[in-house]
């Protein structure tokens, strides 16, 4: 291609609403124009790096025995009715309606269409296992659509569903996949780390994430560096500490803390261990207010919190509220006499002895608070929120915690979908079965913005040759210069008949703009023909990571460069 053909409208300014260096670079290097918030045009460059993505994730998809198909987008309702998430799903689904007035939505994940596409048509056990996915737009209401790529309304995703016998089968082909998106992130020159995860709304028991390490992201996770335990935070447990477990337990007694709030307050003004404290946190929930107690070292993790008590909102509570509850102003509350209020207890709470506590009062804590016999919860479940230094489950060494971008997610599903839905398939003994299904998802487009995330310098991209949008860059220097510029087209033609990708820059620039553009482009590789070239008959080549240069003799480039490529793509 000839870049005065292409349509690649690089930027020098940086845009003003690019928060990331994904975002930012994806629009100075002209591979992306944003339409509407989240939503974005992806241009010729981009396209290319979108395809080499795909074609990975086929040939990975199409090795564990995955057939591809196409879904509708436009997804009708009474099937989102069905399944009962049409109400769930809340405002992230984008509704619309037909001329006469019937219900539809964009689809942002395939799980009811599919499920009634092969209750239709999988009757017997014979037809199964069965794995099907396609590659295709998907459309979310984000609530904060951002970052560029990362965080798109609309964004393409590879999705692949499962269909097993049993338990047994559902194991092999969540394992298959599992092995499938290690291999696509490995041949996308990604550094990540497949770990547990939150099953949130789609359901479902075991699921990990496949996270891709970058400050960017928005998931944190922690990992051990001693056994090869990651988990998202969301989800990861530590084991409950024993604190003050060997005192005997005191008379309770009520102390004054005039204006102490805060734990770091508290803990100064009564000159105790945060250890000692017993935080209480207030929140709104469709059920009614819920007092959470983690200790006063501890946070309380929100989702664990949903879960265990089974709600769908749960909301830090306003400090009229919190007044109205407790009696007493923010952090004063706490479980000794609260009333017409659902306590939940995180596992370590309940092996406190003599604890400090909000008195429910303004002004005042109590002290030598014993779980069990001062208070009763009516929830006690680990509802901590892990970070760093909190001991490992596998092993008890110490945690470290990162930031990373969640590129693919993979789910049992077990028979949740097919219970509700109604698929089922005969077995040898002509029983009928619910199919048992798992589901498994990569963001393209996000992929794309996370290997920029991984692969830049402060001049632009360094895309790894696997999804690179081209290898190579020819620039002459001059292109007034009539011997550089046939040298230049000589070497184009001949990469181009070895069928190597490359773009030989031959707009009417000044050199430095063109080198500019190869950085920020990110071309893996760049001849430069210049005038010592022309004098003594050998190429520049420079690698775009590590900036490292050869002289190559004209008429053997095309085996040089190959040869470098072949060694990049087989990794
Ligand atoms: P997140 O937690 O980031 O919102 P999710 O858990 O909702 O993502 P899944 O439903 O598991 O995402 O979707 C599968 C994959 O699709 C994700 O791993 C991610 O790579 C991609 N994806 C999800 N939402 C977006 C989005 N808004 N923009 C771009 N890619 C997305
Ligand atoms: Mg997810």
């Amino acid at each position: 291609m000839r870049a005065s053909q292409l349509l690649i409208p690089t930027l020098r300014e940086v845009p003003a609403d690019a928060e990331v260096v994904s975002h930012r670079l994806l629009v100075r290097a002209g591979f992306i124009r944003k339409a509407a918030a989240g939503v974005y045009n992806l241009l010729p460059l981009a396209l290319r790096v979108v395809k080499k993505i795909e074609a990975i994730v086929r040939e990975e998809m199409d090795r564990q025995g995955g057939q591809e198909l196409v879904m509708p987008i436009i997804q009708p309702a009474e099937l989102w009715q069905e399944s009962g998430r049409w109400d769930v799903y809340g405002p992230e689904l984008f509704r619309l309606q037909d001329r006469h007035g019937r219900d539809f939505c964009l689809g942002p994940t395939h799980e009811e269409i599919i499920t009634d596409l092969v209750r239709n048509e999988v009757k017997s056990y014979r037809q199964l296992p069965l794995l099907l996915y396609q590659i295709q737009n998907k459309y979310r209401d984000e609530r904060r659509p951002r970052f560029g790529l990362l965080r798109g309304r609309e964004f393409i995703m590879k999705d692949l569903y499962s269909f097993d016998r049993d338990q047994a089968g559902l194991d092999i082909s969540y394992q298959k996949m599992f092995f499938a998106y290690s291999r696509v992130f490995e041949r996308c020159g990604l550094r990540f780390r497949p770990v547990e995860a939150d099953s949130g709304a789609i359901g479902g028991k075991d699921t990990h994430e496949f996270i891709v390490f970058a400050e960017a992201g928005e998931s944190t996770i922690v990992f051990c560096n001693h056994c090869d335990f990651a988990a998202n935070v969301e989800r990861a447990f530590s084991p409950p500490e024993r604190f003050g477990v060997d005192e005997e337990p005191a008379p309770l007694r009520e102390v004054a803390t005039p204006g102490r709030r805060t734990v770091a307050e508290v803990t100064a003004f009564l000159g105790v261990d945060a250890k000692r404290l017993i935080k209480t946190l207030l929140f709104e929930t469709e059920q009614g207010v819920v007092a959470a107690l983690v200790r006063g070292d501890r946070d309380v993790n929100e989702i664990k919190l949903q879960k265990e008590l089974g709600v769908l909102r749960c909301e830090l509570a306003d400090s009229a509220t919190v007044e109205k509850v407790s009696g007493a102003g923010p952090g004063f509350a706490g479980p000794v006499g609260l009333a017409g209020v659902k306590i939940a207890a995180d596992l370590e709470i309940m092996q406190m002895t003599n604890a400090v506590t909000g008195a429910n009062k303004d002004d005042a804590h109590l002290v030598n608070v014993n779980p069990g016999r001062d208070f009763q919860p009516d929830l006690v479940a680990d509802l901590r929120l892990v970070k760093a230094g909190d001991a490992c489950p596998g092993c008890a060494h110490p945690l470290s915690a990162t930031q990373g971008i969640e590129v693919g997610q993979i789910f049992k599903l077990g028979d949740k979908y097919s219970k509700v839905l109604g698929a089922t398939y005969l077995d040898e003994s002509g029983q009928a079965r619910p199919v048992i299904m798992g589901c498994y998802g990569i963001g393209i487009t996000r992929t794309m913005a996370a290997a920029v995330e991984q692969n830049h310098d402060e001049n632009g991209i360094i895309w790894p040759f696997s999804i690179a949008p081209f290898h190579v860059v020819v620039v002459p220097v001059s292109d007034r210069d009539e011997k550089q510029m046939e040298m230049a087209q000589k070497t184009y033609a001949s990469l181009l008949a070895a069928g190597i990708e490359v773009v030989l820059d031959d707009r009417p620039e000044r050199p430095g703009v063109k080198f500019k553009d190869a950085d920020l482009i990110g071309y893996p590789l760049r001849i430069t023909v210049g005038k010592q070239a022309v004098r003594s008959g050998e190429l520049e080549v420079k690698k775009r990571a590590g900036g490292e240069t050869t002289f190559v003799p004209a008429e053997k480039i095309v085996s040089y460069v190959r040869e470098i490529i072949e060694g990049a793509l087989a990794g």
